[in-house]
């Protein structure tokens, strides 16, 4: 009997957290332990930071580049976040999930909220929470990319960010990111044996019921 007749629709695989909650790394060493996962780069309008790489970390573009986007019905969703716009491209979405590989989203609960609407079936939603707010201060000021402006802005935020982890299937609280890395990717693993996503079950079952011993 072929092994090969159960196939998987990939799965969309969403991380939001405050921001400074360990998210970014967590996403790095995912990405690059997971073989059938690909990042969903983001375009946004806000300023590119020391470090980042217009179409690795960002898709960085003017408001009015974005708004012909928003028209185009280029973005599977889009939020203002911090006075900036930050909006999933549509593409790449559709074709790595038809494909039967998964999709990571490091986006706020907006969009989360938008993809929730459109694709509840396909989306895994997990939160990361800092340990504490100290230690989310600490990340904040760390990073030395943002002003002190910027990340006293962020730290009010991060309280009304995180009322919305009731919206989430999973949470995680970031103590140490090996573990949190770890987590995630048990979920992942879990996620993908979920039996609306393998395709080809019951045909599968069938040869096996229909197999003479
Ligand atoms: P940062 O400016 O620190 O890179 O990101 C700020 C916030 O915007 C983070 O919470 C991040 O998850 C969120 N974000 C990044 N890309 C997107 C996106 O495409 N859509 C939405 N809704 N949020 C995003």
């Amino acid at each position: 009997m072929s092994d090969t007749i159960i196939q998987r629709r990939g799965l969309m695989l969403v991380l939001s957290s405050p921001s400074g909650a360990g998210k970014s790394s967590i996403s790095r060493e995912l990405l690059a332990s997971e073989d059938d996962l690909t990042l969903s780069v983001s375009a946004t309008t806000r300023q590119r930071r020391p470090g980042e790489t217009d179409g690795k970390d960002y898709h960085f573009t003017d408001l009015t580049s974005f708004q012909i986007g928003i028209n185009q019905g280029e973005f599977l969703e889009y939020a203002k976040v911090f006075d900036n716009y930050y909006g999933t491209p549509r593409a790449l979405v559709e074709e790595k999930l038809a494909a039967g590989k998964d999709v990571l989203f490091d986006i706020d609960w907006q969009g989360t909220q938008q993809l929730a609407e459109i694709m509840p079936e396909d989306l895994v939603k997990i939160f990361i929470l800092p340990p504490s707010v100290s230690e989310l201060e600490k990340r904040l000021l760390s990073r030395a990319q943002d002003t002190a402006e910027v990340v006293a802005g962020r730290m009010a935020k991060a309280a009304d960010e995180m009322s919305h982890y009731p919206e989430y299937d999973y949470i995680i609280v970031n103590y140490d990111l090996p573990k949190s890395v770890a987590q995630v990717q048990a979920i992942l693993h879990a996620e993908r044996l979920k039996r609306n996503r393998q395709i080809g079950l019951s045909e599968f079952v069938k040869q096996l019921r229909d197999t003479k011993y």
